[in-house]
């Protein structure tokens, strides 16, 4: 991979899926930065952290599947790719043209181009899904992306890197240990590279773990602290 830079924002370009539209009625309009997208108000003015002028956006509580983030439905239920228990979470609606994906509209209409009618898109939102995915325990970074531990069994722990937008993304450079007293256990990447493996002999339940990370190169180590009572499991 020449660049992760081009992979990413592809990723990113590739995400908004084209799904039903809402039931009844819309989403009322929310007014959000296009910098700072934690900063959500009811009416138009400016970012109080940058001042830029905040845009309209519809968001909608919606039911995806932790795994295939592009799956939306409109009420409970299972993903109907990989059959697990679907999730809340939070999107952002808007109307497009089958035709001119450019389009993106606030409100239900017609495309200007061609009068086709727009369907419902539905974009993934950063922060709009801080469910753990895999049975652990989730934690916002200070830098806005996400750690995710596991204890699956015995001895061994998982750590799982998600994006500002909760999908799998380890950054290139990514380092992190669990600290046990004055020595440090490294995080290893796990056959497949979907996480991190680390050993800790001899720990038992209930498991308390300080595990510091440091996404990139130039970023400060960051602290996590995570307990287990129980082993992890996958959801179903
Ligand atoms: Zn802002
Ligand atoms: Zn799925
Ligand atoms: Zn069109
Ligand atoms: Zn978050």
């Amino acid at each position: 991979m020449s660049s992760n830079a081009v992979n990413r924002r592809q990723f990113l370009a590739a995400f908004a899926a084209l799904a039903a539209p809402p039931t009844g009625s819309l989403p009322p309009v929310s007014w959000t930065c296009p910098m700072h997208p934690e900063v959500v108000d009811d009416q138009s003015g400016a970012c109080p952290i940058c001042r830029m002028a905040l845009t309209p956006v519809r968001l909608e509580l919606v039911w995806s599947c932790q795994l295939h983030l592009d799956v939306t439905e409109h009420r409970a239920g299972r993903c109907r790719i990989c059959g697990r228990q679907l999730v809340k979470i939070i999107k952002a609606l808007s109307f497009t043209c089958p035709a001119h994906p450019k389009i993106n509209e606030i409100n239900p209409g017609r495309c200007p181009i061609d009068h086709r009618t727009l369907v419902a898109r539905y974009a993934l939102r950063p922060h709009g899904d801080h469910n753990p995915k895999h049975g652990g325990s989730f934690i916002m970074a200070p830098n806005n992306w996400h750690v995710e531990a596991t204890h699956p069994s015995p001895s061994q722990f998982r750590l799982y890197v998600y994006d500002e937008y909760s999908r799998p993304f380890i950054p290139r450079g990514f380092t992190s240990r669990i600290v046990v007293g004055e020595s440090s256990i490294p995080f290893n990447p796990a056959a497949g590279g979907a996480f991190l493996d680390a050993r800790v002999p001899q720990l038992a339940l209930p498991a308390t773990i300080v595990v510091r990370a440091r996404f990139e190169e130039k970023q400060p180590e960051y602290r996590f602290d995570f307990q287990f009572y129980d082993y992890s499991k996958e959801p179903k």
